[in-house]
């Protein structure tokens, strides 16, 4: 019989989010919210469904395998050299790569935890060690949701090859500020290529919040990642990219890449996204000033809620975080629990937060512990 490797074996399995549509039929209402994948609820830009249209009649052949109209807008807007510049299938893809290009087994990936789920499946399946980091309070008295860049700094050794920094911090919302990020990276030993995933980057407002793109300057063991999976809109198309500040970096990475993953419709999709920037930041302002809404909506309501720097708002509410995330979608809610920790709620349109504020009110009415 075959048997997978036994790191696989122990992966869980995949389990998908619930689709909003099914969820609305089996409750019996018209519909349900989808609060979950920190989407923006914007349609597609227009420029991108004309970009789409005129791509589609093209997909009987391969796509650019070096993606190199958007690698060139993208070194354009940031004033790299294209050299520095590696698209990726996602930018989940994009770190699967890393861990493929720096990790053999045995060595390590450091990274805070709670974090993005994605990094401790990376260094399983390359047989790395994960060094775990517990988040600590960015408050006094508040919940453990901030990044701890001394005990990072601490965990690395010299067996760790990567190092995420997830800013602002998926689940939590929360940023470091630029003075502790600079004397983090100064500490860094040159072995250890140091990750700034910014994968909400575009939604930060604290002027103290470092732009990866400048800090990386001049050091050659830092590289940033972005995706145009949030602020852009392009979630369903996959793509995101790497910017590094050593080309030896981004090109390690595009060998580790599958050929032709980043498909014609997504790089055509990318590099009409980024003509209409303009529009994207007035749409990452309407977010920004929801989530002060949404914010400002739940401390009034008694709740502990942190000052988010991302799309998306963090109820540190520990053990009652799945009871809480079940209540809601029993209401056609559906935000993402983390058990025993917390429930990450995306920021959506006003109609979809009030939504969500009386679903919320319903069930704390019921049972008064949330
Ligand atoms: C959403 C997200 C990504 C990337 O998503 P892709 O859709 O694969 O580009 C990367 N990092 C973090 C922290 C995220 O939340």
């Amino acid at each position: 019989m075959v048997s997978p490797r036994p790191v696989v074996r122990s992966l869980p399995a995949y389990k998908p989010g619930r689709n909003p549509a099914d969820l609305a039929r089996e409750i019996g209402v018209e519909r349900a919210v989808k609060l979950a994948s920190n989407e923006v609820a914007f349609p597609p830009l227009p420029a991108v469904v004309q970009a789409l249209a005129a791509a589609a009649a093209e997909t009987n052949r391969y796509p650019d395998n070096g993606a190199v109209v958007l690698t060139r807008a993208l070194a354009d807007r940031y004033g790299v050299d294209p050299a520095q510049i590696a698209t990726g299938c996602g930018a989940v893809t994009l770190c699967q790569e890393l861990a493929q290009a720096y990790n053999d087994p045995g060595t390590s990936i450091a990274f805070a935890w709670r974090s993005f789920e994605m990094y401790p499946l990376l260094a399983q399946v390359a047989g790395a060690r994960a060094l775990q980091v517990p988040l600590v309070p960015g408050r006094p008295g508040g919940p453990a949701d901030t990044h701890d860049l001394d005990g990072l700094l601490a965990a690395i050794d010299d067996s760790t090859r990567l190092v995420f920094v997830c800013n602002p911090n998926n689940p939590t919302g929360t940023a470091v500020r630029l003075g502790e990020l600079q004397r983090f990276l100064d500490a860094v030993p040159e072995h250890a290529l140091v990750v700034l995933d910014e994968a909400y980057r575009e939604f930060v407002t604290d002027p103290d919040v470092p732009d990866g793109m400048e800090l990386m300057r001049g050091r050659p063991n830092v590289a940033v990642l972005r995706t145009f999976s949030k602020a852009w809109g392009l979630a369903g198309l996959r793509v995101g990219y790497l910017v590094a500040e050593d080309p030896g970096v981004a090109e390690a990475v595009r060998k580790t890449h599958v050929p032709f993953s980043v498909s014609m419709l997504a790089q055509a999709a990318a590099v009409a996204a980024l003509a209409s920037e303009e529009e994207v930041r007035n749409r990452c302002a309407a977010v920004v000033a929801e989530r002060e809404r949404l914010t400002a909506a739940l401390r009034d309501r008694g709740l502990d809620v942190g000052d988010s720097q991302a799309n998306f708002v963090w109820l540190a509410l520990g053990q009652e975080a799945a009871g809480l995330a079940a209540a809601l979608e029993a209401r056609a809610v559906i935000t993402r629990p983390f058990p025993g920790e917390g429930v990450r709620v995306t920021v959506g349109t006003p109609e979809e937060d009030d939504v969500f504020l009386a679903a919320l009110d319903e069930v704390r009415a019921a049972s008064p512990v949330a």
